[in-house]
């Protein structure tokens, strides 16, 4: 859940466990169980809107303080991106070290080091995914619809089915319109 989601509905960490705990396909795996510790842990899935801070005079940031985590909808990774920034790090300090420099300007081979690699490539790739994936249709409309398709293209009561268009079309009714699909199809698109 999108941190501005928790905010604007007053939802405490806790109560997303207590739902969770709730649902049928979790209750009995835990039945009998009792909690005796949990704990929130924020994921900075930002999207690379701007470049984070990486390095300043003496510092070098890494991992998820610098928001170097991938969220795409499909996938999360930042573990990978965590220890890629740190070996960049390690080898800057190293160049540092020799130099007998540990200014912005001696650090800032760590940007070229992430840039070459994977970890800016791939950010970059996705900058436009975590504003796509606020949009709340991709959470509830279009879950509702794919399970309504579902119904009516498996299910057999006896009763003529429609073509698979005409299906789609009847369960976007009172859900979304052509534009609304056509559009956010098309943000996807460059999104994702
Ligand atoms: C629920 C969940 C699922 C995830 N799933 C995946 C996944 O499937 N694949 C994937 O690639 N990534 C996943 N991630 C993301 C991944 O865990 C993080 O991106 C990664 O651990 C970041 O590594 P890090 O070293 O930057 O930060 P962290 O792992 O957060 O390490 C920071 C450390 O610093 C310590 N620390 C903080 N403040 C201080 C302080 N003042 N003094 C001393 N120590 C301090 C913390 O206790 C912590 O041990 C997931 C994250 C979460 C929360």
């Amino acid at each position: 859940m999108q941190l501005a989601t928790v905010i604007e509905n007053r939802v405490k960490a806790s109560d997303l466990l207590e739902d969770f705990k709730k649902h049928p396909v979790i209750q009995g795996l835990i039945k009998g169980g009792e909690s005796v510790e949990y704990s929130a842990h924020l994921i900075p899935v930002t999207g690379l809107k701007v470049l984070p801070l990486l390095a300043k005079d003496g510092i070098l940031i890494t991992g998820d303080a610098a928001g170097l985590v991938l969220g795409t909808g499909l996938i999360l990774e930042g573990a990978n991106f965590a220890m890629a920034s740190g070996i960049a790090a390690a080898e800057t300090v190293i160049k540092a070290r020799e130099k007998g420099n540990y200014t912005q300007a001696t650090l800032g081979h760590y940007e070229e080091l992430l840039r070459k690699g994977f970890v800016l490539k791939e950010l970059q790739t996705f900058k436009k995914a975590p504003a796509f994936l606020e949009n709340k249709r991709i959470y509830t409309t279009y879950p509702e619809m794919a399970c309504d398709m579902a119904m009516k293209i498996f299910e057999n009561d006896g009763t003529l089915r429609k073509g698979t268009f005409k299906t789609l079309r009847d369960s976007m009714k009172g859900r979304i319109s052509m534009w609304q699909l056509f559009a956010d199809a098309l943000r996807a698109k460059e999104s994702l």
